[in-house]
């Protein structure tokens, strides 16, 4: 049986030093904002938010200078994402761009395409939505059906994708097609496109979500041309690409940090001196936090290392959105604070607004059941 490793081993000094600089900008930029708003973490979209971050030059920062990144470490790259969560920065309108659609290109994309859109990201202009779920194809991402034809210059595009974040704000979208049919071997046939979510043939229709806000979209390829230069590696090399950009998508601090601004309220809200079992409660929650961050950590350090973390992002995602999913249930269960949505105090606001969105933390990227089949065939034992 195969096992998963995790090395603990503290920060350093730079990427401390980082973290100072970090938090003194975000004091700055976020004021006293309302703790409900900083709830909201990386779902919050904010393009004036992005772009004064981009002139910072933190976003892209580990990338190479020549596409306007800094060239800096993943671990001080960690930092600042701590950072952004724990403050509730509203970091939405870039996170897909530099968590995995840059990456991905910088990966797999041609000089033109890194050219044209990585520094554009880096400055903050750009935001990308995921077109990867279709209405028949969610865990089972390999039956996608939406084809790309082949026609003159490009490929003509029909079909649906569905649960697409923040379509209706990007610019952008990284999708995968069905470029061949190949019988019993779906994983073959697919490749990944940049799509201008502008062009004529595309529709995006708002799915409001149960909280009732419209975050995620239907999106409707009606003859759609993507012209033959905006595919991104390989015709057919969809599946390997995708299966990377997942990995990206699964492994970093915001699989667990989804629910920090209501243990920093609860934290606040029972004082420097806590009853026991408030003592207990929130004792036991930093533990976890603090060992979720080294494992977390540790998988930051094998990406600086180059290597391919998979096994150990799956772990980590699975453990992290369990626990973030875990923290509104135990406060309620703590202090009897009843979760309001419009009305009520700060505190229960913030607690309604998670209640509402827990649900959805161990869904996006990768359901909790499928992330235990890749850990079970990364142990060998499936
Ligand atoms: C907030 C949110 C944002 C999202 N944003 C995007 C986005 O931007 N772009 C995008 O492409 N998608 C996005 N998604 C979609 C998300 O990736 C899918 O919901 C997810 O992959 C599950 O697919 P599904 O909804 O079709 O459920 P299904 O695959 O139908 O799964 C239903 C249930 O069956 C279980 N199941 C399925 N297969 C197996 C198996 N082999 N073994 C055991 N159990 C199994 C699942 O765990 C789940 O409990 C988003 C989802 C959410 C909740």
């Amino acid at each position: 049986m195969s096992v998963f490793h995790f090395e603990l081993r503290s920060l350093p000094p730079e990427a401390e030093a980082f973290r100072e600089e970090v938090r003194v900008f975000l004091k700055e930029a976020l004021g006293d904002r309302a703790a409900v708003r900083r709830a909201r973490s990386w779902g919050g979209f904010d393009p004036e938010f992005s772009r004064k971050l981009g002139a910072r030059g933190w976003i892209g920062l580990t990338w190479p200078k020549r596409y306007g990144g800094q060239e800096r470490s993943f671990l001080e790259r960690y930092v600042l994402l701590e950072e952004l969560l724990a403050s509730g920065a509203p970091a939405g309108a870039h996170w897909v761009a530099e968590r995995q659609s840059g990456p991905l290109l910088l990966r797999f994309g041609t000089e033109p395409q890194r050219e044209r859109f990585l520094p554009a990201i880096v400055r903050g202009e750009l935001s990308f939505a995921i077109g990867m779920s279709e209405p028949d194809s969610g865990s089972d991402l390999a039956s996608i059906r939406t084809r790309a034809v082949r026609a003159d210059g490009g490929y003509v595009v029909n079909g649906t994708k569905v649960w697409t974040s923040n379509a209706h704000r990007s610019q952008y979208a990284i999708a995968l097609f069905r470029t061949a049919v190949v019988p019993d071997k779906k994983h073959e046939g697919l490749s990944q496109f940049l799509v201008d979510l502008k062009s004529p043939g595309i529709t995006i229709r708002p799915i409001i979500n149960l909280a009732g806000s419209h975050d995620f979209n239907e999106v409707i390829f009606q003859d759609a041309f993507v012209p033959e230069d905006m595919r991104v590696g390989e015709e057919g090399a969809g599946w390997k690409q995708v299966t990377t950009e997942l990995a990206f998508e699964r492994s970093g601090p915001e699989r667990y940090l989804s629910s920090i601004q209501l243990l920093i309220e609860t934290i606040r809200e029972v004082g420097k001196e806590p009853g026991e079992r408030a003592a207990v409660t929130i004792g036991r929650l930093v533990a976890h936090l603090a060992t979720l961050r080294q494992m977390s950590l540790s998988v930051a350090r094998m990406l600086q290392a180059g290597q391919n973390p998979n096994l150990e992002a799956a772990v980590v995602k699975d453990v992290g959105t369990s626990f973030e999913q875990e923290i509104p249930e135990t406060i309620h269960a703590l202090l009897g604070v009843e979760p309001r949505l419009s009305s009520g105090s700060p505190f229960e606001r913030t607690l309604g607004f998670l209640m509402e969105h827990a649900p959805s933390f161990s869904l996006r990227g990768g359901t909790r059941e499928v992330l235990r089949g890749i850990i079970a065939r990364g142990l060998g034992l499936r």
